[in-house]
């Protein structure tokens, strides 16, 4: 894909960008519309690479919630994210659990780690 339209996430702002193959430039992209550089960078990753964290729940059994809320604790790619949701789907842990514990090392071999997002 030559070019695309995206609206920017890393700030409230929302910057609508455009983001297109161009040779001329080092990082081979060109990104128009961002307020600021980390538009750049966002553009070109979303076209690219594009990767989300993932937030969701786990089941958890002797808490008084029946639910973990969990994330990872860094992007994984898009492409991986209904495998990831569906590996969290099966996972049932057991109270007591700090924030920050880790639930899976390194999620679908993604280098990143699945974690409780509160204590319970
Ligand atoms: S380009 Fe910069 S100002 Fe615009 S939404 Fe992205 S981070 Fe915010």
């Amino acid at each position: 894909m030559d070019k695309k339209e995206m609206i920017c996430i890393v700030c409230p702002i929302g910057c609508h960008l455009t983001v297109t193959k161009d040779d001329g430039e080092p990082s081979g992209y060109s990104v128009t519309g961002n307020k600021c550089k980390r538009g750049i960078e966002y553009g070109i990753k979303e076209l690219t690479n594009p990767t989300r964290v993932i937030t969701s729940t786990v089941k958890i059994k002797n808490a008084h919630l029946k639910r973990l809320p969990v994330k990872t604790n860094g992007a994984i790619p898009k492409g991986l994210n209904f495998e990831c949701m569906r590996l969290i789907n099966t996972i049932e842990v057991v109270a007591p659990i700090k924030m920050g514990d880790v639930i899976v090392k390194n999620i679908l071999d993604t280098g990143v780690d699945l974690v409780a997002s509160r204590s319970m």
